[in-house]
């Protein structure tokens, strides 16, 4: 077969769908419909929770850039048939009238990104009945010719669920992990044998971490796994040295010919180029045909032992941020901002602090995301940038200098820690006395895959208005669906910094 639809993230051909032999990603035509026919058969056996398991990790196996493997993917289907043969036909969604698919779309799209969250937190022995009974209805719906008014509550209660998901994500790392703490990492490599752990998982860099102590390795974090450098039980290994790299557009470049094995926990794995494709390995749910698989059993010797054999730099290798920096700072979580809430409300209150900007998302490999560095250089001295997930590599080696001894770019930590962001703003409101919206408070947010939908969703949940999102719209928003999104939300594209900040700050 080599024909497919896709068009469930940012980079999707022309902004319409990838179709075709393979998506831009890479994602094979074979992949890309084994992944439909496994969402229509978890859509097929909605409501079975002796699947629950399954059916959080399915829906994960199908968000973009972390399962290419199509022998894994059919495997999936088997084990979904298991509890029932009753598949549903994808392609009803994909020929839908264009606004039940755009609100189906959205739906699918959320609870794959919430599935992501979901099973990080299993992982760590956390659940939510409430999450993991919504899978199922989600589900259920998008098997049903539901009209547009009743699949709309169902994308808000998407965004509502998730809310619920995050915080049990939130709940499940700082529980194990302790709150995150504000640190400075390196961007240098040291000379010797190293390790780099990219993606969300910090359960696998935490195994990682105890099977390398000692071991003369040391270890690097890339792409979202950097604010794992925040958290307490993470940082007491020595050998976790800093951070290789920026975000994950740009693996095939700074991985080539690395000296050194790479460990995939999660998205966002692009096919590897030959140059190093014999030391990467994946774990989890993560698969690509050929590269060394680390199963259930975590013994990471294989990974050990390639960073032996490798040998690392033999003096410092000096790598830096997008813009030329050296270090990047993060671990500014929840705990971390909300300790210097009595500081920022006075900051605010003596006029020293004029705005805060929540500027996140996902990186990207599209022209046009410098808007985001260019968006933050141009706001105010006297603002206050939040930021989370890989987005932020785009400025967070700029040094912007601090109000009062508060560092200008505060890190929060990697997507999901959009709960945090939540928190923080939802304090700043009760300090004030005043909504969300009546803050001086904006968001910016870039997209790239599914994650990035389930946060929207649960930001247009919470009533947040006025986003402004880039650096394209997502392909499956009808006209009709954008349409309500702007009347009811004030949603709007970037444009350019300049003219974005002016009416921002003047709203
Ligand atoms: Fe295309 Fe994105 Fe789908 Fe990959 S995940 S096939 S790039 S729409």
């Amino acid at each position: 077969m080599n024909e497919m639809f896709c068009f469930q993230c940012e980079q999707t051909a022309q902004c319409k769908g990838c179709t075709g032999r393979a998506g831009v990603c890479g994602k094979p035509a074979e992949v890309a419909n084994l992944q439909d026919k496994l969402v229509g058969a978890l859509i097929g056996i909605a409501g079975n929770r002796k699947a629950d398991r399954l059916v959080i990790t399915s829906l994960f196996a199908t968000i973009t850039n972390v399962d290419f493997d199509a022998a894994k993917i059919q495997e999936l289907i088997d084990q979904v048939h298991v509890y029932g043969h009753n598949d549903y036909d994808m392609q009803d969604i994909w020929t839908a009238e264009e606004d039940i698919r755009s609100l189906k779309s959205l739906i699918l799209f959320g609870i794959k990104g919430m599935a992501a969250y979901a099973y990080h937190a299993m992982v760590l022995g956390y659940s939510d009945e409430t999450v993991t009974a919504y899978f199922h209805e989600a589900l259920y719906a998008l098997g049903t010719s539901w009209t547009a008014e009743r699949l709309l509550p169902l994308v808000l209660k998407t965004g509502e669920v998730n809310l619920s998901c995050m915080a049990m994500l939130d709940k499940a790392n700082t529980t194990t992990y302790g709150d995150p703490t504000p640190v400075v990492v390196p961007l240098t490599i040291e000379p010797g044998p190293f390790i780099v752990v990219s993606g969300h998982d910090l359960k696998d860099l935490q195994l990682l971490l105890e099977q390398t102590d000692g071991k003369g390795i040391n270890v690097y974090t890339h792409g979202e796994m950097l604010p794992a450098h925040g958290y307490p039980l993470l940082k007491k290994h020595p050998q976790l040295k800093g951070n290789f790299g920026t975000a994950w557009q740009n693996q095939q470049k700074e991985f080539d010919g690395i000296p050194a094995p790479v460990l995939f926990t999660t998205n966002c794995l692009m096919p590897p180029r030959p140059s190093y494709a014999d030391r990467v390995f994946t774990t989890e749910v993560v698969e690509y045909p050929s590269l060394v698989h680390i199963d259930e059993d975590k013994d990471f010797s294989p990974v050990i032992a390639k960073a032996l054999e490798l040998g690392g730099y033999p003096e410092k290798h000096r790598m830096t941020g997008i813009n030329g920096g050296d270090t990047v700072t993060t671990g500014f979580g929840r705990a971390a901002v909300l300790s210097q809430a009595g500081k920022v409300v006075k900051l605010v209150k003596d006029g020293k602090i004029s705005h805060f900007f929540l500027v996140g998302g996902c990186d990207g490999a599209k022209p046009g995301r410098n808007y985001f560095t260019d968006f933050v250089k141009e706001t105010p001295k006297d603002s206050v940038i939040l930021t989370l997930a890989c987005g932020k590599y785009r400025f967070n080696d700029l040094d912007l200098g601090t109000i009062e001894g508060l560092p200008r770019i505060l890190d929060m930590g990697q997507c999901n820690d959009a709960y945090g962001a939540i928190q923080v703003a939802l304090a700043l409101s009760q300090a004030f006395g005043c909504g969300v919206n009546d803050l001086p408070l904006s968001f910016v947010l870039s997209w790239y895959e599914q994650k990035a939908v389930c946060i929207l969703l649960t930001l247009l949940y919470l009533g947040v208005k006025r986003i402004v999102l880039g650096p394209t719209l997502p392909a499956f928003v009808s006209p009709g669906v954008l349409d309500f999104l702007v009347t009811q939300y004030g949603i709007a594209p970037v444009t350019n910094p300049k003219d974005d900040l002016a009416r921002l700050l003047h709203k």
